[in-house]
């Protein structure tokens, strides 16, 4: 049943040009994992090169790394998550995509939301975070937090984490360091999926 409502949802997006990235984008980006059985819905920021080739979420350097410490946390990323992104479609340069690119692009996201009906969701990184968050708080101040947010007309929990491109610049998993963290708020996003 989700997945037929969401297939509907992708073929609109792929025949989308509301906003310029429409232009210039080889695959739109839709999303990854299991509809049906996923608890959690995972956002990043936008698609990057890798992702705009194969028209899957997360699958370049940035998206091994989120693919290891996903597993280190046991959680599975096929079945407990549904990876989406704030765009569908690739930002040139890799740049961040703008409020009004965010704006144009939010109906489809909060459509998959709706649909997918998740128990918990990740902002993976500040980008996703400022898209539902309006104070203005680093992502390292208030990763790992259980925020109460509403959404669409529906109070959801929601944790915001690192995002992956963010640790491939550190190395150490020492206590308190960013791969630590990632991997502790990893943990609990496991435990509140478990439930
Ligand atoms: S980013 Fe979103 S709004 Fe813009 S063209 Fe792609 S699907 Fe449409």
């Amino acid at each position: 049943m989700k997945e037929k409502k969401l297939e509907e949802l992708k073929s609109e997006c792929q025949n989308c040009m509301r906003c310029e990235l429409g232009k210039t984008r080889i695959n739109v980006v839709f999303s990854d994992g299991n509809p049906e059985t996923s608890k959690a819905i995972l956002i990043g920021e936008a698609p990057g090169e890798n992702e705009d080739k194969t028209g899957t979420p997360f699958v370049g350097r940035a998206g091994k790394l989120l693919n290891e410490f996903l597993e280190k946390a046991g959680i599975s990323r096929a079945e407990d998550l549904y990876i989406i992104n704030t765009v569908k479609c690739r930002p040139p340069q890799n740049r961040v995509p703008s409020d009004e690119e965010k704006n144009l692009c939010s109906e489809y996201l909060l459509k998959q939301i709706d649909i997918v009906n998740p128990d918990v969701i990740i902002f993976c990184g500040s980008t996703a975070l400022k898209s539902f968050y309006s104070k203005k708080i680093p992502i390292s101040k208030i990763r790992g937090e259980i925020l109460e947010i509403e959404i669409n007309g529906k109070t959801r929990k929601c944790v915001p984490i690192f995002h992956p491109s963010y640790l491939l610049r550190y190395h150490s998993l020492e206590e308190g360091s960013p791969r630590y963290l990632m991997l502790k708020d990893l943990e609990k996003i496991k435990t509140l999926i478990s439930k």
